[in-house]
């Protein structure tokens, strides 16, 4: 076949099997690219298409193509998507009796079947590996392959096996696919998977469509009713840390008359099916969830993502917000940000091994950032998935519709370094606000810090001016955290030297723009 009659060919395919008349962005080289069996790694945003760039190979190509699959929903999910286009395609998991996967196993090997996903835990087990070395198999698709990473936001250990399995089937051509791949990533993955010389597409991390905004938490509850208010009846996910404030908010949600539902892990898996099928069948509008929720969710018109509670990763949350927009149409994502949040999340890591511990510390302290930043979000965004987007105004984000006011901070930012300095570096944000202001609660009296002369020297700002301001000197680093007491912040070389030769230094205030929410609250 010619260039011109293979390219035709793929077109044709792709119209009389999957009923698509264009391939989007890479996809065509991608799939070019498998079909001269060469290594490839994929990174595409979510909602982008990759899972077309194996599948469609995979039905041109010799023999069984093995998809490497994460979780059991996502991979009945495919499978029943391919087998309504007529597709044979089957999926191997814990889920099946022995009857069914030895009928599974029957069809890989007559050839009737294409596609075999199956999940880590069951291509490492050894009847498995046996049975797929009699099989003839075409490639291997590795999707979702930030899970090999422990810089990505969903770490698998046995993801990190897969390479020793493929080596054990042959000498067979992988394709690697994520939609969340840092420079860091993208490393981890290509080494682990030893394909360092793989063709990388690469395509461009920037949802257009989707406008991203950070407030302040303070009433987050009413503020959250607020938001959904004004987007009463569509469709949206609200992600919530932990299972107990999922189940709040939605009783929440319900009170207030909204059709929403819970998502969780330690719900009975029925309940958690049925929760989901409403969702995408429209028998419910919102689903409150933790992030165990929406992996390989394919539902277009999700219009609003919120995170009521700050996301562990700059990653976890391009991913979360990604669900949203999906049909290209507009996307809102809401995130609730508070300091005691990342104290927190912090909290949680505190038992973990050093090295992870460590990196989750890396991770939460750039997502403050992002949080606190008045830089364009999208740009902070796509800077950290490295691309560069040089912007006046994005057009699509909180900062650059209503830029930050910014201030001269010299004589704040000194006071602040003053307080957790004569408060002998033991106390954390809230402590320290209060001395500045001059708040005679126990505490304060209890340490005799209201005899200290920094006792009230801001007594003129308010609270939320004075919180915004130490945790302004956190991110450029005058103030540090205390590694082992969290909460408790020290002074940094950098803040040292800056009481001893103040310079001048621009904060960002707060946003307090008045939103379509917050003026319906005042009628
Ligand atoms: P990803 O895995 O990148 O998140 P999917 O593979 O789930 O994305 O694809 C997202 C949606 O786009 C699916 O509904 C899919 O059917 C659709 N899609 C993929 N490729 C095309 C195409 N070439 N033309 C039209 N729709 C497509
Ligand atoms: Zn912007």
């Amino acid at each position: 076949m010619t260039l011109v009659e293979e390219k035709e060919n793929l077109k044709s395919k792709l119209k009389e099997v999957f009923g698509y008349s264009q391939f989007r962005g890479n996809q065509e080289a991608i799939i070019e690219n498998i079909l001269q069996g060469k290594n490839t790694f994929v990174i595409m945003p979510t909602g982008a298409g990759k899972s077309l760039c194996y599948q469609l190979p995979a039905l041109i190509t010799d023999g069984l193509a093995i998809v490497i699959s994460p979780l059991i929903a996502l991979m009945k999910n495919q499978v029943d998507q391919l087998n309504a286009f007529g597709i044979n395609a089957q999926f191997l998991n814990s889920t099946l009796s022995k009857g069914e996967i030895n009928r599974v196993k029957r069809d890989c090997l007559d050839g009737s079947i294409k596609l075999l996903y199956v999940a880590p835990e069951s291509l490492t087990k050894e009847e498995n590996i046996a049975f797929l070395q009699k099989a003839n198999v075409s490639f291997v698709a590795v999707d979702e392959a930030h899970c090999i990473s422990e810089w990505g936001h969903d770490f698998r250990p046995e993801y990190r096996r897969i390479k020793e399995i493929i080596g054990l089937l042959g000498n067979l051509p992988i394709i690697a696919l994520t939609a969340t791949a840092t420079p860091k990533v993208q490393l981890d993955i290509q080494k682990n998977l030893q394909m360092e010389n793989a063709d990388v597409f690469k395509s461009s991390f920037n949802r257009t469509n989707l406008f991203y905004t950070v407030k302040p938490k303070k009433h987050a509850k009413k503020q959250l009713v607020q938001f959904l208010q004004v987007h009463k009846g569509k469709s949206g996910i609200i992600y919530c840390l932990s299972r107990k404030k999922v189940a709040e908010i939605a009783e929440l949600l319900n009170v207030n008359g909204f059709r929403a539902a819970p998502y969780h892990a330690g719900l009975d898996p029925a309940v958690r099916e049925k929760n989901q099928d409403d969702f995408l069948n429209e028998n419910l509008d919102i689903v409150v969830a933790t992030i165990a929720f929406g992996m390989g969710i394919d539902k277009p018109d999700v219009r609003f993502v919120v995170h009521y509670d700050v996301p562990k990763s700059l990653e976890g949350y391009y991913q979360e917000t990604g669900r949203a927009g999906r049909d290209g149409l507009e996307g809102e994502c809401l995130m609730f940000y508070s300091h005691n949040d990342i104290n927190k999340l912090e909290k949680f890591n505190k038992d973990k091994p050093v090295q992870e511990r460590d990196n989750a510390r890396i991770l939460l302290q750039e997502m403050s950032y992002y949080a606190e930043s008045p830089v364009c979000r999208r740009r902070q965004l796509l800077h950290y998935f490295g691309e560069e987007f040089e912007t006046e105004n994005c057009g699509g984000c909180d900062n650059c519709v209503h830029p930050k006011e910014r201030y001269e901070a010299k004589d704040f930012a000194k006071i602040a370094i003053e307080a957790a300095l004569v408060t002998e570096e033991r106390f954390g944000l809230n402590h320290l606000v209060d001395v500045i202001r001059g708040v005679a609660n126990q505490y304060v009296n209890s340490y005799n810090h209201d005899k200290l002369e920094v006792y009230g020297k801001g007594s003129e700002e308010t609270k939320d001016f004075w919180k915004s301001v130490v945790r302004q000197s956190l991110i450029y680093e005058l103030l540090q955290k205390d590694i082992d007491n969290i909460g408790v912040l020290k002074v940094s070389d950098k803040g040292r030297q800056f009481l001893q030769t103040p310079h001048s230094i621009l904060f960002a205030k707060d946003h307090e723009y008045v939103d379509a929410g917050d003026e319906e609250e005042e009628s």
